[in-house]
């Protein structure tokens, strides 16, 4: 019923409109000093859903700026911590009070299923929220026992400005992920999203704003990398740098940053995880899993299980059931009810994915499902499986981004530890198997900052998440991501009476 060209050849109509294209500054939506804008597209046929505020230097000094007064002058970061709490606890509300149309932008801009962004992304940004308004009136340092006659104490503090750059694969996650611990700290924010998906950030903020949001505590860019990025990246007045997206861009920033100011930056970037299929698995089960580690969000996940490594005893079997559940996966327009996969975001990502699968053919891997466009317009493409992937082979190296799964043959434990490690990245990795000890020996020996047992993608605002080796810098979400927010002041007072 999906499958087809004629599926996806009549978009439905979107049931949103496009309210905020402007960039926010201070509290006001304002246009970009040069009044220039860029349209963002509709990733189901490419044509125009708005033209959106270009940001560039000028408009991220602007921001700056104001994200400095308000920072310097307060009241956010002086304000009790209970009443960041309550505005955090209140934009919660207000997310779920317009879930709908969040989600509604979130897949018009960027092309996933409806149903995902309206019952995961868009209620998980809320809990999000929840989680760290919990942690704003819980922050606080400690009493330190030094020798000596001294009293001594630490204090945490917000580090001050802080630049976020977010990517465009889950626009409002992302973006919640940077502001939430952000915020709880008590900093102030100059967030610039990705030019493919700008529109969804400028409504949650403006309801963010509604909640109570101070003018300046958060300022929101639209615009490009090698502009609007770059200047916050470089920016002598920004106190801290968290960047999500590629290993190549990454490098960029911290250069920036280390040219600049030497401010502190946290890295999330790209990945090439493996997922281990064990001899003991449930086939069918491990099928299912595999295939939505890979082609959950049309394959544009950071952690997307990339290698799925299978044993050679369930080999073949896993092959041909991956063959027949990627043949039946459901693409077709996001809006559609039970549409499993929508468009990709863009032309460029897009035509790099059929140059992977061209690269897969030519190498020699077998080409079991896929392999083509989907349709003639806008940007789909036939869940894709090939099996016989060898480990040199380009599309088991590289992040391709989208819908292509690659299966791998292993023999022993040893092997697949070995190989799975191959990899400049170190994001996430899954293992799926009956067998405790084969789990304890996978997870610690797996170089991964997330081993994903008999589950993948299992996320939540508690539990931490970021990469070892290329995959990035520091840990987001649950505990570890305060501290990427907050300074330590040890404060040292001589005793009068030791004795006491
Ligand atoms: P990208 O690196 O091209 O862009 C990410 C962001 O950086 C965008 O906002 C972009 O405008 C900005 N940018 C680009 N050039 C810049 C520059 N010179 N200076 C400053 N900013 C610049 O990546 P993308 O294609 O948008 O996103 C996909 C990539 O992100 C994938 O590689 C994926 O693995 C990675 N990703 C990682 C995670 C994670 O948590 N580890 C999550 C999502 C995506």
């Amino acid at each position: 019923k999906y499958s087809t060209a004629s599926a996806i050849e009549e978009p439905v109509s979107p049931p949103v409109q496009v309210n905020y294209t402007q960039l926010l500054i201070n509290g006001q939506f304002v246009k970009a000093a040069s009044e220039k804008t860029f349209p963002t597209l509709d990733p189901r046929t490419g044509d125009v859903i708005a033209h959106v505020a270009e940001g560039d230097a000028e408009d991220v000094n602007r921001a700056v700026a104001s994200a400095r007064k308000a920072f310097d002058e307060g009241p956010w970061p002086k304000m009790a911590a209970y009443e960041r709490q309550r505005i955090l606890l209140r934009f919660a509300d207000l997310i779920e009070k317009h879930n709908d149309e969040l989600a509604a932008l979130e897949t018009w801009d960027n092309g996933k299923p409806f149903e995902q962004a309206a019952k995961i992304e868009v209620p998980m940004l809320a809990r999000l929220m929840r989680y760290y308004a919990g942690w704003a009136d819980k922050i606080h340092g400690l009493t330190v026992p030094a020798d000596g006659p001294y009293h001594v104490q630490t204090l945490h503090e917000p580090i001050g400005v802080t630049g976020q750059i977010i990517p465009w694969n889950f626009p409002l996650l992302m973006y919640g992920w940077k502001i939430g611990p952000a915020l709880a700290c008590g900093n102030t924010i100059v967030l610039k999203t990705a030019e493919q998906t700008p529109l969804s950030a400028l409504l949650a903020s403006n309801l963010l704003h509604e909640a109570g949001l101070p003018p300046g505590v958060l300022n929101v860019i639209s615009g490009f990398g090698p502009t609007a990025g770059a200047a916050l990246a470089s920016h002598m007045d920004v106190d801290k740098l968290a960047f999500t997206g590629s290993t190549s861009t990454g490098k960029i920033v911290l250069q920036l940053a280390a040219r600049s100011n030497l401010k502190p930056v946290t890295l999330e970037l790209g990945g090439k995880s493996p997922f281990i299929i064990c001899e003991d698995a449930d086939v069918d089960k491990a099928v299912e899993l595999a295939h939505f580690a890979l082609f959950f969000n049309q394959g544009q996940c950071c952690c997307a299980g990339s290698r799925t490594f299978v044993h050679e005893r369930v080999y073949d079997e896993f092959v041909e059931k991956s063959k027949a559940r990627a043949l039946k996966r459901a693409v077709g327009d996001p809006f559609k009810v039970g549409t499993e996969q929508g468009p990709q975001i863009d032309t460029e990502q897009f035509e790099k994915i059929l140059g992977y699968i061209r690269s897969g053919v030519e190498n020699g891997a077998t080409l079991e499902a896929g392999g083509g466009r989907l349709g003639n317009k806008g940007f789909y493409i036939k869940p894709t499986v090939f099996s016989n992937v060898k480990d040199d082979m380009l599309i088991a190296r590289e992040e391709i981004f989208g819908p292509v799964q690659s299966i791998l043959k292993y023999k022993d434990l040893d092997d697949v530890i070995h190989r799975a490690n191959s990899t400049p990245y170190g994001l996430a990795a899954g293992v799926f198997t009956q067998n405790l000890d084969t789990a304890n020996t996978l997870t610690r020996a797996l170089r991964a900052g997330t081993v994903w047992v008999n589950c993948f993608d299992t996320f939540d605002a508690a539990i931490p998440f970021g990469g070892y080796k290329m995959s990035g810098h520091g840990r987001e979400k649950g505990i570890y991501s305060l501290s990427n927010y907050l300074q330590v002041k040890a404060v040292v007072t001589p005793l009068k009476n030791p004795a006491w």
